[in-house]
């Protein structure tokens, strides 16, 4: 195999979890490909998909190089948090109170996507192979071996799987997941509302799901309302007037009458747990090691944390150390057990907790929000904690 076919990593899948690792180890030593399908579509009006970004990953992305090329204008700081339980529970906090300077910032998916990519092109120690897909995986003692759809054969010592929830590394390595559907698809659209959002982001645990109001700039949100199937289909079946007095009637007007910005669109939400994060020349990021109810907003900030996690591992070891060594890779395992076990279960749990009708369970779950909300102390880990700071 020729040299210019071995790299030190090959990561597979360039979506927010594979380039910001690939980013994570601009300047290193280490040879990194990225190799994926299709590069990123930049989003001519606005895009569907809007993350809230915590400050650890804001930090991370500013340590990648790309979060200080992103266009100001189009990010909003959430202030404030306001949500409110099915039958009066209400819990409020704010940036200030726990002195940050934002819980969160929106930010458009398309547009990291793209910062994160431009600034892995500039990278001499990076490739980026697009578009190519690998059809033949294997690993022994020596290095990993991607075969590529075009024929290209490379080598690595370290392959880490970033390709999505359904990975095709993952099941090439056959490692096994525990994969639950919740029967709920996440509606996204963004729209145009009639009162000031002031910088709040809103969340509604309703009888048919949980619904989120998150600040876009000037007097725009962007919605994800995580709903049954039936009820998801329903709504992405109505016109845009009936959509947005919906989403306006849920939200009980609290920013006024809405106006469609961009077309609603669906996806399914699923519980996934890869069976283990490290094996011999092989680690899992982002999606492909698990997947998250999007009701605290920590699927992609969990992504983040892994690259960020498993580049610390890997910028740490010694120069003769083999970055495909298990007992290395089971360090960023280690790193990772505690936050994703953390969320998993706590979004689980929480989803769970909205989805039963028992009659105690929703006193519980209403009166728990107001004597959180009630201790000043309580309220300010929660949003300490909602805000990735510890
Ligand atoms: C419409 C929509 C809206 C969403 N909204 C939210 C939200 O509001 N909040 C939230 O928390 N989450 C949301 N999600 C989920 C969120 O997008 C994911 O958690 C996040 O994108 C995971 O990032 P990732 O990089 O791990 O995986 P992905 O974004 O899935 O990236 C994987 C990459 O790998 C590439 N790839 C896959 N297989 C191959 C292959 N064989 N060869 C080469 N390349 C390959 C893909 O092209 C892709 O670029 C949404 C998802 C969708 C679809």
């Amino acid at each position: 195999m020729s040299s210019s076919n071995h790299f030190d990593i090959l990561i597979v899948g360039g979506g927010l979890a594979g380039a910001s690792l690939a980013c994570a180890l601009r300047g290193s030593r280490f040879r990194v490909g990225l190799i994926e399908r299709q590069s990123p579509v930049l989003a001519s009006g606005w895009d569907a998909r809007i993350y809230a970004i915590s400050p650890v990953n804001v930090a991370f992305l500013q340590r990648c190089g790309a979060w200080d090329h992103l266009p100001r204008e189009r990010i909003v700081p959430v202030e404030k948090m306001d949500v409110r339980g099915d039958a009066g529970g209400a819990l409020a906090f704010s940036a200030y109170e726990c002195g940050l300077q934002a819980l969160a910032w929106i930010v458009e998916s398309g547009r990291m996507a793209e910062e994160l990519w431009q600034t892995a092109r500039r990278q001499p120690n990076i490739s980026v192979l697009c578009p190519a897909s690998p059809v033949a995986l294997s690993i022994d003692a020596e290095a990993a071996t991607l075969r590529l759809e075009d024929g290209r054969q490379l080598s690595a010592g370290l392959v880490v799987a970033a390709d999505g929830v359904n990975s095709w590394v993952r099941t090439q390595a056959g490692i096994t997941t525990e994969m639950r559907p919740y029967g709920e698809l996440g509606v996204v659209a963004n729209f145009k509302c009639e009162k000031p959002h002031f910088g709040t982001a809103f969340q509604w645990f309703r009888p048919d799901g949980v619904l989120a109001y998150l600040p876009l700039p000037g007097n725009q949100i962007s919605i994800v309302w995580s709903t049954p199937e039936a009820h998801a289909q329903e709504l992405l079946a109505l016109g845009p007037e009936d959509f947005c007095a919906r989403v306006a009637e849920a939200g009980g007007q609290q920013l006024g009458s809405l106006e469609l910005v961009t077309p609603p669109a669906g996806f399914p939400l699923r519980w996934m747990k890869a069976q283990t994060l490290a094996a011999p020349r092989l680690a899992l990021i982002g999606d492909a090691a698990h997947a998250v109810h999007p009701l605290s907003g920590h699927g992609i900030n969990l992504g983040f944390q892994d690259a960020q996690a498993l580049a610390d591992v890997l910028l740490a070891l010694p120069a003769f150390r083999d970055c495909g060594d298990v007992t290395a890779l089971q360090r960023y395992a280690r790193a990772r057990a505690e936050e994703t076990l953390l969320v998993r279960g706590a979004t689980d749990g929480l989803q769970r907790l909205f989805r039963t009708d028992l009659a105690p369970l929703n006193f519980l779950r209403n009166a728990g929000m107001n004597l959180v909300g009630a201790i000043s102390p309580l309220r300010s880990v929660l949003a300490r904690y909602a805000a990735g700071l510890f």
